[in-house]
């Protein structure tokens, strides 16, 4: 992956042309969705303010740029939870203001990740408050957060904010296939679409194996609607494979449903290489109770979000529906 992402240039060229006139913020808060490239963006500026060439991007071949690239650089710190812990304590934050108070090594920039920041807790926060208050010269805090508006407004207030959108379709998906050459172009758009269009996301799906995970998804529906399978069961274990990924999933097989049904020429269908099974299942079940059920998954995809909804039940409801008549 070259610096920076082909949907993160505009950025990168403002934060340069900032570093060129010598005034780079000392804190920037970068959000945006899961798996847009918060994090490699943030690697290749640490990366970019540590090399020791004038380019626009780092050289990669600099002692700055390999010490970055293998993780050793004395001059950036990556602040994060510990394996076993969901916050980044107020002790990790103290530590770094211990850090900061000290000079460079290499005798440039000191940088700093704190990902994913909303992950603070309320006296990390606090702490990081000082730090924020009194910045050292020579020093880039770079804050990462899906959730930005889950930080404590003073933390936000103190940070210059850079922003991803998601990018273009087009744009992400040339650049999805440019990472997997194998992935199929309409899986690469379902996975685009499942990722909620972060191309990070669905590259990380793709290698994860979410079209393996689909296939036996679609095994165990077909299973439900010939009666052979219980769909609580079917429920529990989806629920474990993710409850928003098995909805979309669901979803766009109806979608795909509706669009056989209706289309007077063969239509786009995005689980292309499952269609003959789709369209099998399809023949069995009137439009308008299609209908029906895309609404249930819409709805259901949006109550899962909330956190006090069951999820398992959520699923069941779902499945419920598929079971034969007795
Ligand atoms: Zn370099």
């Amino acid at each position: 992956m070259s610096a920076p992402l082909p949907w993160q240039q505009g950025q990168w060229e403002k934060l340069l042309s900032r570093i060129e006139q010598g005034n780079l913020p000392h804190a920037l808060l970068l959000t945006g969705r899961r798996g847009i490239g918060k994090q490699h963006f943030a690697q290749q500026l640490a990366e970019l303010l540590l090399c020791s060439e004038d380019q626009p991007v780092p050289c990669g071949h600099c002692k700055g740029c390999r010490l970055t690239a293998a993780g050793t650089h004395p001059d950036l710190r990556i602040v994060t939870p510990p394996e076993d812990k969901r916050v980044i304590s107020v002790d990790q934050i103290r530590e770094l203001s211990n850090y900061l108070s000290l000079t460079a090594l290499y005798g440039g920039y000191q940088v700093v990740l704190i990902t994913p920041a909303d992950l603070m807790n309320v006296n990390a926060a606090n702490s990081l408050l000082k730090t924020l208050e009194e910045p050292s010269a020579n020093t880039l805090l770079l804050l990462l957060s899906d959730r930005p508006a889950t930080l404590p407004a003073t933390i936000r207030s103190r940070c210059q904010v850079i922003r991803f959108e998601k990018p273009a379709q087009a744009a992400a998906l040339e650049w999805l296939k440019e990472q997997q050459s194998e992935l199929d172009s309409q899986i690469a758009e379902t996975l685009l679409e499942l990722a909620d269009g972060a191309p990070l996301r669905a590259a990380e799906m793709a290698s994860e194996g979410a079209i393996a995970q689909r296939t036996e998804m679609l095994d165990d529906l077909e299973k439900v609607v010939a009666g052979r399978c219980d769909p609580i069961e079917i429920a529990k274990k989806w629920l474990k494979l993710g409850k928003k990924e098995s909805l979309y999933w669901v979803y766009g097989w109806l979608v795909d449903m509706v669009r056989m049904k209706v289309a007077a020429q063969p239509p786009y269908i995005a689980n292309a290489d499952v269609a003959p099974r789709l369209s099998k299942m399809a023949a069995n079940i009137e439009l308008s109770l299609l209908y029906k059920r895309l609404d249930q998954v819409s709805e259901a995809l949006r109550l899962a979000d909330n956190q006090s909804i069951n999820a398992e039940l959520l699923l069941e409801g779902v499945l419920i529906g598929w079971t034969p008549r007795r």
